[in-house]
C-alpha cells in the first residue's frame, strides 16, 4: 500500500506498526532482548525469524524496523538497514561488499570521514581505490575497469556543491558490472530519486535532515532486499553498528516533518542566493538550485530543488571569513548541516583542515569559503543577518 502513496504521506505513515494498545504515535521498544514462549519457539526463531519476530536489538528491533520500512518506502528502495551513524552506514556498506583485490572508483570531493575510509582503511585491506573528479565523465570512463567492484560518490559534493550526474555515472559503472553506492546526504530523501536514476545503494546520515533538529546520530543503508539481507545485515549485526531503538524513534518523528522543513529550507536557500547576487564582498555564491550555478539544469533534472546548503566565497580570504562568522547573530557557528537552526562552517580550518593546501585548492576549498546550512527561520531575518555580517566583514 505504501508504494502508492506520495512522499509526504509515506513520511508520516510508512512502516507504522501498532502494538495491542493501538498507540497513535510510534512506540519506542526500548529493549535489547525478546522473550520466547518456549524453548521450541526460541529454536524456531533462530532457524528463521518471521516478519514480526526479533531476536536481539543488534539484529533488529520493532522501532528500528518501523524506521527502516518508512525510509525504504520513501526512497523507493526494496529494503533498508539502520545504523548508529552515517559513517557506520558508509563504512558498513563498503566493507560488507568488498574484499582484498577489489577495485573501487570514487569521486575525490568527499566528506572527510568518507575520504578516510576509502583512502586509509579500505586500502589497508588490499582494496585498490582510484579517485576521480566526479563531475568529469571522461575521468570515470578512464578509471572504470573490468575488476571494478564498486563506485562511490556524494551526489552533491561538500562544501562546493558540485552535482554528480547519477544516471550517467551509473550507466558507465553498470557497463563493467560495478555496484553504485551513492552518499545522498546533500540531496536529502525529500529531493532524491537516486534509485530510479540507477543507484544500487543509497546512504544517508540520518543525523542531518532526517533528524533535522540536532539531537541524535544515525544512518541508513538502502538497496535491494538481496543486498540488504544477504550482504549488509550479516556484516552489520555481527560488527555492532546497528541503530538504537531510541534513535530510531527520534528519526521516525523527524521523518514526519522532514518534507515541510527541507522544502522551506531549500526555498530560503534560493531566496538567500538571490539576495546575494552581485554582492561586492563575495567572489562566488554557490547554490545548485539557482540559475547562476553551472550545473543548474542537471540539479533541476536530478533533484527538483537545490537542497539546503549555500556556500559563499568571501573576497577578503580567511580574515574576512572569520569576521563574517563572528558577526552573525542568528546563524550559529557549528559543523552539522540540515538542522532547523541555520549553521555556518569555515571548511578550510575545520571539516577539511586535515587536507593539504594542494588538496584544498583542487577541491575549491579556498580560504574565503564558508558553508551555510540554511535552517527554518524566517528567510527575511536570515538574509538580513547574512548581509549585516558581510558588511561587518568587509
Ligand atoms: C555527515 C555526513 C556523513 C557522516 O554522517 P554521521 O552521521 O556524522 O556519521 C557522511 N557523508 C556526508 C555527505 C555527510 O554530510
Amino acid at each position: 500500500m505504501t508504494g502508492e502513496w506520495k512522499k509526504r504521506t509515506t513520511a508520516v505513515h510508512g512502516g507504522t506498526r501498532r502494538s495491542q494498545y493501538g498507540e497513535l504515535s510510534e512506540a519506542i521498544f526500548l529493549t535489547q532482548g525478546f522473550a520466547y514462549d518456549s524453548a521450541e519457539a526460541a529454536e524456531a526463531r533462530f532457524i528463521k525469524a518471521g516478519e514480526d519476530e526479533f531476536i536481539y536489538a543488534r539484529y533488529g528491533n520493532p522501532t528500528v524496523r518501523m524506521f527502516e520500512e518508512r525510509i525504504a518506502a520513501l526512497e523507493g528502495a526494496e529494503d533498508a538497514f539502520a545504523t548508529a551513524s552515517g559513517m557506520a552506514a558508509v563504512s558498513g556498506a563498503l566493507t560488507a561488499m568488498l574484499k582484498t583485490g577489489d577495485h573501487v572508483v570514487s569521486s575525490r570531493a568527499l566528506f572527510g570521514s568518507c575520504l578516510y575510509v576509502l583512502e586509509e582503511i579500505l586500502t589497508r585491506f588490499g582494496v585498490d581505490v582510484t579517485f576521480v573528479d566526479g563531475t568529469d565523465l571522461d575521468q570515470w570512463r578512464a578509471a572504470l575497469r573490468e575488476d571494478t567492484r564498486a563506485v562511490f560518490f556524494e551526489s552533491v559534493s561538500n562544501p562546493t556543491l558540485e552535482v554528480i550526474d547519477i544516471r550517467a555515472v551509473c550507466d558507465l559503472a553498470h557497463a563493467v558490472g560495478a555496484v553504485v553506492v551513492v552518499d545522498n546526504v546533500f540531496a536529502t530523501p525529500v529531493f532524491s530519486k537516486a534509485i530510479a536514476q540507477g543507484a544500487d545503494v543509497v546512504i544517508y546520515s540520518a543525523t542531518k535532515h532526517i533528524d533535522g533538529q540536532g539531537r541524535a546520530l544515525g544512518g541508513v543503508i538502502l538497496g535491494t532486499t538481496d543486498f540488504i539481507r544477504k550482504t549488509v545485515e550479516p556484516y552489520m549485526k555481527h560488527t555492532g553498528g546497528s541503530m538504537s531503538p531510541f534513535t530510531a524513534w527520534v528519526m521516525l518523528k523527524g521523518l514526519e516533518t522532514m518534507s515541510l522543513r527541507v522544502n522551506a529550507q531549500a526555498d530560503s536557500a534560493l531566496a538567500l542566493t538571490e539576495a546575494l547576487q552581485g554582492h561586492a564582498g563575495l567572489s562566488r555564491v554557490l547554490y545548485p538550485g539557482h540559475s547562476s550555478h553551472v550545473q543548474h539544469a542537471l540539479c533541476t533534472a536530478q533533484m527538483g530543488k537545490g537542497g539546503t546548503v549555500v556556500s559563499l566565497d568571501l573576497k577578503g580570504g580567511q580574515p574576512a571569513a572569520f569576521r563574517f562568522l563572528n558577526a552573525l547573530r542568528i546563524v550559529t557557528i557549528s559543523n552539522n548541516l540540515g538542522d532547523a537552526k541555520s549553521i555556518v562552517t569555515h571548511p578550510a580550518t575545520t571539516t577539511h583542515q586535515r587536507l593539504s593546501d594542494d588538496q584544498k585548492a583542487a577541491l575549491g576549498i579556498t580560504p574565503g569559503l564558508v558553508r551555510l546550512s540554511v535552517g527554518i527561520e524566517d528567510p527575511d531575518d536570515l538574509i538580513a543577518d547574512v548581509k549585516q555580517a558581510l558588511a561587518a566583514a568587509s
